[in-house]
Protein backbone atom coordinates (compact mmCIF):
# COMPACT_ATOMS: atom_id res chain seq x y z
CA UNK A 1 0.00 0.00 0.00
CA UNK A 2 1.22 3.33 -1.02
CA UNK A 3 1.27 5.88 2.16
CA UNK A 4 2.83 9.64 1.95
CA UNK A 5 3.94 11.31 4.75
CA UNK A 6 2.91 14.54 5.49
CA UNK A 7 5.06 17.08 7.91
CA UNK A 8 2.76 19.39 9.15
CA UNK A 9 -0.91 19.66 9.74
CA UNK A 10 -1.74 23.57 8.81
CA UNK A 11 -2.98 24.45 5.45
CA UNK A 12 -0.64 22.49 3.07
CA UNK A 13 -0.27 19.51 4.93
CA UNK A 14 -4.80 19.10 5.28
CA UNK A 15 -4.65 20.38 1.44
CA UNK A 16 -2.59 17.83 0.46
CA UNK A 17 -3.59 15.30 2.73
CA UNK A 18 -7.19 15.69 1.19
CA UNK A 19 -6.50 16.28 -2.38
CA UNK A 20 -4.71 12.89 -1.84
CA UNK A 21 -7.29 10.97 0.78
CA UNK A 22 -9.74 12.31 -2.71
CA UNK A 23 -7.33 10.05 -4.86
CA UNK A 24 -7.96 6.92 -2.16
CA UNK A 25 -4.08 7.55 -0.92
CA UNK A 26 -3.70 6.52 2.48
CA UNK A 27 -1.31 9.23 4.05
CA UNK A 28 -0.03 9.93 7.56
CA UNK A 29 -0.36 13.51 8.61
CA UNK A 30 2.37 14.01 11.04
CA UNK A 31 2.58 17.31 13.13
CA UNK A 32 3.94 18.58 16.69
CA UNK A 33 0.75 20.46 17.33
CA UNK A 34 -2.95 19.33 16.34
CA UNK A 35 -3.94 21.27 13.15
CA UNK A 36 -6.02 23.69 15.98
CA UNK A 37 -3.05 25.02 16.62
CA UNK A 38 -1.38 25.53 13.60
CA UNK A 39 0.07 28.72 12.96
CA UNK A 40 -2.54 28.88 10.13
CA UNK A 41 -5.41 29.41 12.18
CA UNK A 42 -3.71 33.06 13.08
CA UNK A 43 -4.54 34.18 9.16
CA UNK A 44 -6.87 36.88 9.32
CA UNK A 45 -6.78 38.70 6.47
CA UNK A 46 -7.83 36.87 3.95
CA UNK A 47 -7.19 35.03 0.80
CA UNK A 48 -6.02 36.39 -2.84
CA UNK A 49 -8.57 35.35 -6.17
CA UNK A 50 -9.22 37.33 -9.20
CA UNK A 51 -13.15 36.47 -8.52
CA UNK A 52 -13.89 40.03 -9.85
CA UNK A 53 -17.12 40.28 -7.49
CA UNK A 54 -16.86 43.99 -6.80
CA UNK A 55 -17.05 45.46 -10.65
CA UNK A 56 -13.70 46.32 -11.04
CA UNK A 57 -12.87 44.31 -14.16
CA UNK A 58 -10.16 42.17 -11.81
CA UNK A 59 -8.47 39.53 -13.82
CA UNK A 60 -6.65 36.24 -12.99
CA UNK A 61 -3.64 37.98 -15.42
CA UNK A 62 -3.83 41.08 -13.22
CA UNK A 63 -3.15 39.08 -9.94
CA UNK A 64 -0.51 36.87 -11.83
CA UNK A 65 1.48 40.42 -13.21
CA UNK A 66 1.01 41.91 -9.64
CA UNK A 67 2.45 38.89 -7.72
CA UNK A 68 5.06 38.91 -9.82
CA UNK A 69 6.13 42.31 -9.71
CA UNK A 70 5.55 42.37 -5.93
CA UNK A 71 7.97 39.57 -5.70
CA UNK A 72 10.19 41.66 -7.52
CA UNK A 73 10.26 39.08 -10.66
CA UNK A 74 12.29 36.84 -8.62
CA UNK A 75 9.07 33.62 -8.54
CA UNK A 76 8.73 31.02 -11.10
CA UNK A 77 6.59 32.85 -13.77
CA UNK A 78 5.17 29.56 -14.34
CA UNK A 79 4.38 28.53 -10.99
CA UNK A 80 3.05 31.76 -10.09
CA UNK A 81 0.49 31.45 -13.58
CA UNK A 82 -0.58 28.07 -12.12
CA UNK A 83 -1.49 29.97 -8.71
CA UNK A 84 -3.16 32.93 -10.07
CA UNK A 85 -5.05 30.95 -12.39
CA UNK A 86 -6.08 28.37 -10.34
CA UNK A 87 -7.31 30.48 -7.19
CA UNK A 88 -10.96 31.16 -7.75
CA UNK A 89 -11.46 27.71 -8.02
CA UNK A 90 -10.17 27.16 -4.68
CA UNK A 91 -12.06 29.78 -2.98
CA UNK A 92 -15.37 28.43 -4.60
CA UNK A 93 -14.23 25.22 -3.25
CA UNK A 94 -13.81 26.37 0.00
CA UNK A 95 -16.99 28.09 0.43
CA UNK A 96 -19.16 25.59 -0.91
CA UNK A 97 -17.44 23.19 2.08
CA UNK A 98 -18.89 25.96 4.11
CA UNK A 99 -16.20 28.43 4.95
CA UNK A 100 -18.42 31.44 6.03
CA UNK A 101 -16.94 34.45 3.77
CA UNK A 102 -18.39 37.43 4.00
CA UNK A 103 -20.95 38.15 1.08
CA UNK A 104 -22.22 41.02 -0.79
CA UNK A 105 -25.40 41.75 -0.44
CA UNK A 106 -26.71 40.00 -3.89
CA UNK A 107 -25.21 37.20 -2.36
CA UNK A 108 -21.57 37.12 -4.20
CA UNK A 109 -18.50 36.81 -1.99
CA UNK A 110 -16.91 39.96 -0.42
CA UNK A 111 -13.61 41.01 -1.68
CA UNK A 112 -11.33 43.85 0.27
CA UNK A 113 -8.32 45.37 -1.17
CA UNK A 114 -4.74 44.48 0.39
CA UNK A 115 -1.22 45.47 -0.08
CA UNK A 116 0.54 45.66 -3.44
CA UNK A 117 -2.89 45.02 -5.53
CA UNK A 118 -4.46 47.84 -7.55
CA UNK A 119 -8.05 45.74 -7.31
CA UNK A 120 -10.04 44.26 -4.08
CA UNK A 121 -9.14 40.90 -4.50
CA UNK A 122 -8.61 39.47 -1.03
CA UNK A 123 -11.96 37.26 0.13
CA UNK A 124 -12.09 37.14 3.59
CA UNK A 125 -14.53 35.83 6.90
CA UNK A 126 -14.13 39.01 8.94
CA UNK A 127 -10.67 39.08 10.34
CA UNK A 128 -11.03 35.16 11.22
CA UNK A 129 -10.00 33.84 7.39
CA UNK A 130 -7.69 31.53 8.96
CA UNK A 131 -9.50 30.24 11.52
CA UNK A 132 -12.20 29.48 9.51
CA UNK A 133 -11.02 27.68 6.47
CA UNK A 134 -9.06 25.57 9.49
CA UNK A 135 -12.12 24.44 10.70
CA UNK A 136 -13.81 23.38 7.24
CA UNK A 137 -10.37 21.82 6.23
CA UNK A 138 -10.09 19.36 9.59
CA UNK A 139 -13.78 18.18 9.71
CA UNK A 140 -13.24 17.43 6.10
CA UNK A 141 -10.17 15.80 7.12
CA UNK A 142 -11.84 13.78 9.85
CA UNK A 143 -14.41 12.29 7.17
CA UNK A 144 -11.45 10.59 5.37
CA UNK A 145 -9.82 9.87 9.13
CA UNK A 146 -12.73 7.89 9.26
CA UNK A 147 -12.87 5.91 6.40
CA UNK A 148 -8.93 4.68 7.14
CA UNK A 149 -7.74 7.21 4.97
CA UNK A 150 -6.02 9.55 6.96
CA UNK A 151 -4.03 8.70 10.12
CA UNK A 152 -3.06 11.65 11.98
CA UNK A 153 -0.19 11.58 14.40
CA UNK A 154 -0.46 15.14 16.54
CA UNK A 155 2.26 15.61 19.17
CA UNK A 156 4.75 13.92 16.57
CA UNK A 157 8.03 15.93 15.70
CA UNK A 158 9.89 15.06 12.60
CA UNK A 159 13.49 14.04 13.40
CA UNK A 160 14.48 13.23 10.27
CA UNK A 161 13.83 11.90 6.58
CA UNK A 162 15.49 8.41 5.80
CA UNK A 163 17.23 8.42 2.24
CA UNK A 164 18.81 5.25 0.60
CA UNK A 165 20.13 4.94 -2.86
CA UNK A 166 20.08 9.05 -3.05
CA UNK A 167 16.20 8.89 -2.80
CA UNK A 168 13.79 9.89 0.44
CA UNK A 169 12.55 6.67 1.54
CA UNK A 170 10.95 7.63 4.50
CA UNK A 171 10.75 9.48 7.59
CA UNK A 172 11.81 8.90 11.26
CA UNK A 173 9.62 10.78 13.79
CA UNK A 174 9.41 10.84 17.80
CA UNK A 175 6.12 10.06 19.85
CA UNK A 176 6.52 13.46 21.98
CA UNK A 177 4.08 11.99 24.79
CA UNK A 178 5.78 8.59 24.43
CA UNK A 179 9.69 9.40 23.72
CA UNK A 180 9.88 6.64 21.43
CA UNK A 181 10.73 6.70 17.64
CA UNK A 182 9.80 4.94 14.69
CA UNK A 183 10.42 5.10 10.83
CA UNK A 184 7.47 5.73 8.68
CA UNK A 185 8.21 4.41 4.70
CA UNK A 186 6.91 6.15 1.98
CA UNK A 187 7.25 9.69 0.13
CA UNK A 188 7.40 12.82 2.44
CA UNK A 189 6.17 15.85 1.80
CA UNK A 190 7.07 19.06 4.24
CA UNK A 191 4.84 21.09 4.64
CA UNK A 192 6.64 22.20 8.17
CA UNK A 193 5.45 26.52 8.23
CA UNK A 194 8.10 29.42 8.20
CA UNK A 195 11.43 29.73 10.17
CA UNK A 196 9.86 31.17 13.20
CA UNK A 197 12.05 29.47 16.18
CA UNK A 198 15.45 31.19 13.92
CA UNK A 199 13.73 34.60 15.66
CA UNK A 200 12.52 33.33 19.33
CA UNK A 201 10.21 36.06 20.53
CA UNK A 202 10.28 38.59 17.95
CA UNK A 203 7.67 37.13 14.84
CA UNK A 204 4.12 37.43 14.26
CA UNK A 205 3.86 33.41 14.26
CA UNK A 206 4.35 30.52 16.47
CA UNK A 207 7.09 29.23 17.93
CA UNK A 208 5.91 25.80 17.38
CA UNK A 209 7.63 26.21 13.82
CA UNK A 210 11.03 26.14 15.09
CA UNK A 211 12.33 25.54 11.60
CA UNK A 212 14.13 22.31 12.86
CA UNK A 213 12.61 20.73 9.71
CA UNK A 214 14.55 22.69 7.37
CA UNK A 215 17.70 22.81 9.46
CA UNK A 216 17.59 18.96 9.63
CA UNK A 217 16.65 18.76 5.67
CA UNK A 218 19.53 21.62 4.61
CA UNK A 219 22.27 19.55 6.84
CA UNK A 220 20.92 15.82 4.65
CA UNK A 221 21.54 17.88 1.62
CA UNK A 222 18.28 19.18 0.61
CA UNK A 223 18.52 22.48 -1.25
CA UNK A 224 17.25 26.03 -0.02
CA UNK A 225 16.43 28.94 -1.57
CA UNK A 226 15.94 32.57 -0.94
CA UNK A 227 16.99 32.19 3.07
CA UNK A 228 18.01 36.54 2.71
CA UNK A 229 14.03 37.14 1.84
CA UNK A 230 12.50 38.08 5.35
CA UNK A 231 9.06 39.93 5.17
CA UNK A 232 8.61 42.78 7.79
CA UNK A 233 5.21 43.19 8.35
CA UNK A 234 4.99 46.79 8.75
CA UNK A 235 1.68 47.25 11.28
CA UNK A 236 3.21 44.84 14.82
CA UNK A 237 2.72 45.57 18.40
CA UNK A 238 5.36 43.64 20.70
CA UNK A 239 3.45 41.94 23.41
CA UNK A 240 4.77 39.42 25.69
CA UNK A 241 6.81 36.54 23.88
CA UNK A 242 5.92 37.50 20.28
CA UNK A 243 4.60 41.03 18.26
CA UNK A 244 1.14 41.03 17.83
CA UNK A 245 -0.22 41.96 13.83
CA UNK A 246 -2.42 44.64 12.97
CA UNK A 247 -3.42 42.25 9.82
CA UNK A 248 -3.25 44.55 6.25
CA UNK A 249 -6.58 43.95 5.73
CA UNK A 250 -7.18 47.48 8.70
CA UNK A 251 -5.67 49.25 6.04
CA UNK A 252 -7.68 47.58 3.36
CA UNK A 253 -10.49 49.03 4.87
CA UNK A 254 -9.52 52.81 5.16
CA UNK A 255 -6.61 52.53 8.02
CA UNK A 256 -3.62 55.33 8.07
CA UNK A 257 -0.52 55.18 9.10
CA UNK A 258 1.10 58.55 10.24
CA UNK A 259 4.31 59.28 11.93
CA UNK A 260 4.37 61.98 14.53
CA UNK A 261 7.48 64.02 15.94
CA UNK A 262 7.88 67.12 18.31
CA UNK A 263 3.61 67.36 17.88
CA UNK A 264 3.44 67.22 14.06
CA UNK A 265 1.66 64.65 12.53
CA UNK A 266 2.86 63.63 8.87
CA UNK A 267 0.42 60.88 7.28
CA UNK A 268 3.86 59.58 4.97
CA UNK A 269 2.35 56.88 2.82
CA UNK A 270 0.30 59.32 1.05
CA UNK A 271 1.87 62.08 0.86
CA UNK A 272 4.63 59.64 -1.00
CA UNK A 273 2.63 57.49 -2.62
CA UNK A 274 -0.39 58.72 -4.19
CA UNK A 275 -1.84 55.53 -5.88
CA UNK A 276 -1.46 53.05 -3.72
CA UNK A 277 -0.73 54.70 -0.24
CA UNK A 278 -1.00 53.03 2.63
CA UNK A 279 -1.71 49.50 0.49
CA UNK A 280 2.04 49.66 -1.01
CA UNK A 281 3.80 46.18 -0.88
CA UNK A 282 5.11 45.32 2.96
CA UNK A 283 8.59 46.10 1.81
CA UNK A 284 7.92 49.43 1.14
CA UNK A 285 5.95 50.80 3.58
CA UNK A 286 8.41 48.77 6.20
CA UNK A 287 11.27 50.56 5.02
CA UNK A 288 9.36 53.85 4.93
CA UNK A 289 8.30 52.90 8.80
CA UNK A 290 12.02 51.92 9.43
CA UNK A 291 12.88 55.58 8.13
CA UNK A 292 10.31 57.51 10.09
CA UNK A 293 11.89 55.53 13.24
CA UNK A 294 15.11 56.37 12.72
CA UNK A 295 14.05 59.73 12.09
CA UNK A 296 13.06 59.90 15.44
CA UNK A 297 9.49 59.76 14.78
CA UNK A 298 7.36 57.54 16.37
CA UNK A 299 4.55 55.32 13.96
CA UNK A 300 1.25 54.69 14.31
CA UNK A 301 -1.90 53.54 12.33
CA UNK A 302 -5.07 55.75 12.34
CA UNK A 303 -8.31 53.51 12.23
CA UNK A 304 -10.67 55.74 13.98
CA UNK A 305 -11.69 56.74 10.60
CA UNK A 306 -13.02 53.18 9.52
CA UNK A 307 -17.28 53.73 9.67
CA UNK A 308 -18.64 51.66 12.74
CA UNK A 309 -20.30 49.16 10.57
CA UNK A 310 -17.23 47.97 8.92
CA UNK A 311 -16.16 47.25 12.43
CA UNK A 312 -19.18 45.64 13.09
CA UNK A 313 -19.51 43.38 9.94
CA UNK A 314 -15.45 42.68 8.94
CA UNK A 315 -13.49 43.48 12.08
CA UNK A 316 -14.84 42.46 14.59
CA UNK A 317 -12.21 39.68 15.81
CA UNK A 318 -9.53 42.14 14.90
CA UNK A 319 -10.69 45.15 17.19
CA UNK A 320 -11.43 42.88 20.18
CA UNK A 321 -7.55 41.49 20.09
CA UNK A 322 -6.23 44.91 19.81
CA UNK A 323 -8.75 45.96 22.96
CA UNK A 324 -7.61 42.52 24.38
CA UNK A 325 -3.79 42.52 23.86
CA UNK A 326 -3.36 45.88 24.33
CA UNK A 327 -6.38 47.64 26.43
CA UNK A 328 -7.13 50.02 23.53
CA UNK A 329 -9.66 50.37 21.08
CA UNK A 330 -8.79 50.87 17.95
CA UNK A 331 -11.91 52.82 17.07
CA UNK A 332 -11.45 55.34 19.42
CA UNK A 333 -7.42 55.88 19.21
CA UNK A 334 -4.50 55.09 17.00
CA UNK A 335 -2.39 52.36 18.02
CA UNK A 336 1.27 52.73 17.82
CA UNK A 337 2.94 49.98 15.69
CA UNK A 338 6.05 48.87 14.22
CA UNK A 339 7.45 46.53 11.48
CA UNK A 340 8.29 43.10 12.75
CA UNK A 341 9.43 39.75 11.29
CA UNK A 342 5.80 38.36 9.66
CA UNK A 343 6.95 35.51 6.62
CA UNK A 344 9.92 33.65 5.45
CA UNK A 345 9.73 33.97 1.27
CA UNK A 346 12.84 31.61 1.16
CA UNK A 347 12.64 28.05 2.10
CA UNK A 348 12.92 24.82 0.45
CA UNK A 349 13.61 25.20 -3.22
CA UNK A 350 11.07 23.46 -5.17
CA UNK A 351 9.95 23.33 -8.95
CA UNK A 352 6.24 24.32 -10.16
CA UNK A 353 5.72 20.53 -9.34
CA UNK A 354 6.92 20.93 -5.48
CA UNK A 355 9.71 18.64 -6.01
CA UNK A 356 12.88 19.12 -4.19
CA UNK A 357 16.03 18.39 -5.06
CA UNK A 358 15.70 15.19 -3.81
CA UNK A 359 13.78 12.50 -5.29
CA UNK A 360 10.65 11.41 -2.99
CA UNK A 361 10.81 14.90 -1.16
CA UNK A 362 8.11 17.38 -1.85
CA UNK A 363 7.76 20.75 -0.01
CA UNK A 364 4.51 23.12 0.07
CA UNK A 365 3.35 26.05 2.20
CA UNK A 366 5.92 28.57 3.88
CA UNK A 367 8.45 25.98 4.57
CA UNK A 368 8.65 26.17 0.91
CA UNK A 369 10.56 28.88 -1.59
CA UNK A 370 8.25 29.49 -4.63
CA UNK A 371 5.62 31.95 -5.37
CA UNK A 372 6.69 34.92 -3.36
CA UNK A 373 9.78 35.85 -4.52
CA UNK A 374 11.28 38.66 -2.71
CA UNK A 375 8.33 39.84 -0.99
CA UNK A 376 5.03 38.25 -0.57
CA UNK A 377 1.46 40.14 -1.40
CA UNK A 378 -1.06 39.64 1.55
CA UNK A 379 -3.26 37.34 0.80
CA UNK A 380 -1.06 35.28 -1.34
CA UNK A 381 0.48 32.73 1.53
CA UNK A 382 -3.29 31.10 2.80
CA UNK A 383 -3.31 31.14 -1.28
CA UNK A 384 -0.24 29.39 -1.98
CA UNK A 385 -0.25 27.31 1.23
CA UNK A 386 -3.54 25.27 -0.42
CA UNK A 387 -2.54 25.42 -3.60
CA UNK A 388 1.19 24.20 -3.20
CA UNK A 389 -0.61 21.10 -0.96
CA UNK A 390 -2.74 20.27 -3.84
CA UNK A 391 0.17 20.29 -5.98
CA UNK A 392 2.96 18.53 -4.78
CA UNK A 393 -0.23 15.77 -3.68
CA UNK A 394 -0.62 15.38 -7.05
CA UNK A 395 2.86 15.19 -8.01
CA UNK A 396 3.44 12.23 -5.04
CA UNK A 397 0.88 10.37 -6.60
CA UNK A 398 2.27 10.32 -10.10
CA UNK A 399 5.77 8.92 -8.67
CA UNK A 400 6.49 6.20 -8.76
CA UNK A 401 8.66 4.54 -6.73
CA UNK A 402 9.49 0.92 -5.67
CA UNK A 403 8.84 0.45 -1.74
CA UNK A 404 12.62 0.92 -0.14
CA UNK A 405 12.23 0.09 3.58
CA UNK A 406 9.31 -0.28 5.82
CA UNK A 407 7.88 0.80 9.08
CA UNK A 408 9.88 0.01 11.86
CA UNK A 409 10.41 1.21 15.91
CA UNK A 410 13.38 2.63 15.79
CA UNK A 411 15.28 1.38 19.16
CA UNK A 412 18.40 2.93 18.71
CA UNK A 413 20.42 6.21 19.97
CA UNK A 414 19.91 9.14 17.00
CA UNK A 415 22.02 12.17 17.52
CA UNK A 416 19.39 14.21 16.17
CA UNK A 417 16.68 13.52 18.82
CA UNK A 418 17.54 16.73 20.62
CA UNK A 419 16.65 20.60 20.60
CA UNK A 420 18.87 23.23 20.84
CA UNK A 421 17.92 24.76 23.88
CA UNK A 422 16.24 28.27 24.76
CA UNK A 423 19.78 30.10 25.58
CA UNK A 424 21.24 28.85 21.98
CA UNK A 425 18.29 29.97 19.97
CA UNK A 426 17.88 33.15 21.68
CA UNK A 427 21.71 34.08 21.17
CA UNK A 428 21.58 32.90 17.47
CA UNK A 429 18.09 35.15 17.06
CA UNK A 430 20.11 38.30 18.30
CA UNK A 431 22.73 37.83 16.01
CA UNK A 432 20.25 37.13 12.76
CA UNK A 433 18.42 39.83 13.42
CA UNK A 434 21.78 42.17 13.48
CA UNK A 435 22.77 41.12 10.19
CA UNK A 436 18.93 40.51 8.31
CA UNK A 437 17.34 43.41 9.60
CA UNK A 438 15.27 46.10 7.28
CA UNK A 439 18.25 47.37 5.85
CA UNK A 440 21.47 46.10 5.76
CA UNK A 441 24.80 46.38 4.25
CA UNK A 442 27.80 44.61 4.24
CA UNK A 443 29.53 45.00 7.59
CA UNK A 444 26.70 44.16 9.30
CA UNK A 445 25.95 41.21 7.40
CA UNK A 446 29.60 39.76 8.41
CA UNK A 447 29.79 41.15 12.00
CA UNK A 448 26.59 38.82 12.24
CA UNK A 449 28.26 35.92 10.49
CA UNK A 450 31.28 36.07 12.48
CA UNK A 451 29.01 35.39 15.67
CA UNK A 452 27.28 32.90 14.41
CA UNK A 453 30.69 31.06 13.05
CA UNK A 454 32.26 31.53 16.57
CA UNK A 455 28.69 30.68 18.45
CA UNK A 456 29.51 26.88 20.28
CA UNK A 457 27.21 24.49 19.84
CA UNK A 458 26.11 21.27 22.80
CA UNK A 459 24.11 18.70 20.32
CA UNK A 460 23.45 18.00 16.31
CA UNK A 461 19.91 20.37 16.59
CA UNK A 462 22.30 23.33 17.39
CA UNK A 463 24.68 22.67 14.48
CA UNK A 464 22.11 22.01 12.38
CA UNK A 465 20.27 25.26 12.93
CA UNK A 466 23.60 27.26 13.30
CA UNK A 467 24.27 25.92 9.22
CA UNK A 468 21.07 27.43 8.64
CA UNK A 469 21.48 30.35 10.16
CA UNK A 470 24.92 31.24 8.20
CA UNK A 471 23.60 30.04 5.19
CA UNK A 472 20.88 33.04 5.56
CA UNK A 473 23.79 35.09 6.57
CA UNK A 474 25.79 33.87 3.36
CA UNK A 475 22.24 34.49 1.20
CA UNK A 476 22.00 37.96 2.29
CA UNK A 477 25.67 38.69 1.93
CA UNK A 478 25.47 37.41 -1.81
CA UNK A 479 22.72 39.21 -2.98
CA UNK A 480 24.85 42.53 -3.42
CA UNK A 481 21.73 44.16 -4.44
CA UNK A 482 18.61 45.67 -2.95
CA UNK A 483 15.52 43.75 -4.19
CA UNK A 484 12.39 43.49 -2.25
CA UNK A 485 12.43 42.45 1.34
CA UNK A 486 16.13 42.33 1.21
CA UNK A 487 17.44 46.40 1.30
CA UNK A 488 21.24 46.77 1.21
CA UNK A 489 22.17 50.43 1.75
CA UNK A 490 25.71 49.83 0.55
CA UNK A 491 24.06 48.15 -2.95
CA UNK A 492 20.26 50.34 -3.03
CA UNK A 493 20.00 49.65 -6.90
CA UNK A 494 18.30 46.39 -8.33
CA UNK A 495 20.37 44.22 -11.07
CA UNK A 496 19.24 42.22 -13.94
CA UNK A 497 22.08 40.38 -13.17
CA UNK A 498 20.97 39.47 -10.00
CA UNK A 499 17.58 38.58 -10.73
CA UNK A 500 18.25 34.90 -9.75
CA UNK A 501 17.67 32.36 -6.71
CA UNK A 502 19.91 32.14 -4.19
CA UNK A 503 20.67 28.16 -3.67
CA UNK A 504 22.04 27.00 -0.49
CA UNK A 505 23.10 23.53 0.09
CA UNK A 506 25.31 21.71 2.69
CA UNK A 507 28.13 19.70 1.29
CA UNK A 508 31.38 18.33 2.55
CA UNK A 509 30.94 20.16 6.00
CA UNK A 510 30.43 23.56 4.58
CA UNK A 511 27.47 26.02 3.45
CA UNK A 512 27.76 26.30 -0.11
CA UNK A 513 25.66 29.43 -1.93
CA UNK A 514 25.49 29.80 -5.80
CA UNK A 515 22.93 31.84 -7.86
CA UNK A 516 20.68 29.82 -9.95
CA UNK A 517 17.71 31.33 -12.89
CA UNK A 518 14.82 31.99 -11.72
CA UNK A 519 12.32 28.28 -11.96
CA UNK A 520 15.07 26.37 -12.53
CA UNK A 521 14.10 23.66 -10.32
CA UNK A 522 15.20 20.04 -10.16
C1 LIG B 1 -0.70 36.52 12.50
C2 LIG B 1 -0.64 36.05 11.08
C3 LIG B 1 -1.63 36.45 10.18
C4 LIG B 1 -1.58 36.02 8.86
N1 LIG B 1 -2.57 36.42 7.99
C5 LIG B 1 -2.53 35.98 6.71
C6 LIG B 1 -3.57 36.35 5.79
O1 LIG B 1 -4.53 37.03 6.14
N2 LIG B 1 -3.48 35.90 4.52
C7 LIG B 1 -2.43 35.14 4.07
O2 LIG B 1 -2.40 34.77 2.90
N3 LIG B 1 -1.45 34.75 4.93
C8 LIG B 1 -1.48 35.15 6.23
N4 LIG B 1 -0.49 34.76 7.09
C9 LIG B 1 0.50 33.77 6.64
C10 LIG B 1 -0.15 32.38 6.54
O3 LIG B 1 -1.09 32.23 7.57
C11 LIG B 1 0.88 31.25 6.64
O4 LIG B 1 1.95 31.49 5.78
C12 LIG B 1 0.25 29.91 6.24
O5 LIG B 1 -0.93 29.71 6.97
C13 LIG B 1 1.25 28.79 6.45
O6 LIG B 1 0.62 27.55 6.32
P1 LIG B 1 1.50 26.23 6.40
O7 LIG B 1 0.56 25.09 6.25
O8 LIG B 1 2.63 26.32 5.47
O9 LIG B 1 2.16 26.24 7.85
P2 LIG B 1 1.57 26.25 9.33
O10 LIG B 1 0.14 26.55 9.42
O11 LIG B 1 2.52 27.10 10.08
O12 LIG B 1 1.73 24.73 9.79
C14 LIG B 1 2.99 24.14 10.03
C15 LIG B 1 2.79 22.76 10.59
O13 LIG B 1 4.05 22.10 10.70
C16 LIG B 1 4.18 21.50 11.99
N5 LIG B 1 5.61 21.40 12.28
C17 LIG B 1 6.53 22.39 12.32
N6 LIG B 1 7.75 21.87 12.58
C18 LIG B 1 7.60 20.53 12.69
C19 LIG B 1 8.48 19.45 12.95
N7 LIG B 1 9.79 19.64 13.15
N8 LIG B 1 7.97 18.20 13.02
C20 LIG B 1 6.65 17.97 12.83
N9 LIG B 1 5.76 18.97 12.57
C21 LIG B 1 6.24 20.22 12.50
C22 LIG B 1 3.37 22.41 12.90
O14 LIG B 1 2.99 21.75 14.10
C23 LIG B 1 2.18 22.72 11.98
O15 LIG B 1 1.24 21.68 12.04
C24 LIG B 1 -0.52 35.18 8.42
C25 LIG B 1 0.46 34.78 9.33
C26 LIG B 1 0.41 35.20 10.64
C27 LIG B 1 1.48 34.76 11.58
Amino acid sequence: MKVINIIGAGLAGLSAALTLAEKGIHTRLISRQPSERAQSVLAEGGINAALDTMGEDDTRDLHFEETMRGGAYLADPVAVKALTDGAPGIVERLAAAGVPFSRNPDGSLMLRSFGGQKKKRTAFAQSSTGKMIMTALIDAVRRYEAAGLVERLPHHTMIRLLITDGVCAGVRVRDDYGGRLYDCAGAVIAACGGLNGFFPGVTTGTSDNSGMAAAVLFMQGVKLANLEMIQYHPTTVGIPGKRCLVSEAARGEGGRLFSEKDGVRSYFMEERYPTLKNLMPRDVVSREMYSELRGGAKTFLDMTGIPGETWEHKLSDLREEIIHYLSLDPAAEPVPVEPGIHYFMGGIHVNARHETNLRGLYAAGECACIYHGANRLGGNSVLGALFGGMTAAQSVYEYRSRPRMTDAVFSGHDQLDCEPSDAFSASLGYMLREGLGIVRNDSGIRTALESVQMLGYENEAERAKKALAEAMLYSALGRMESRGAHYREDFPETFEGFRGTTAAQFRDERVRITFEAVGQGE
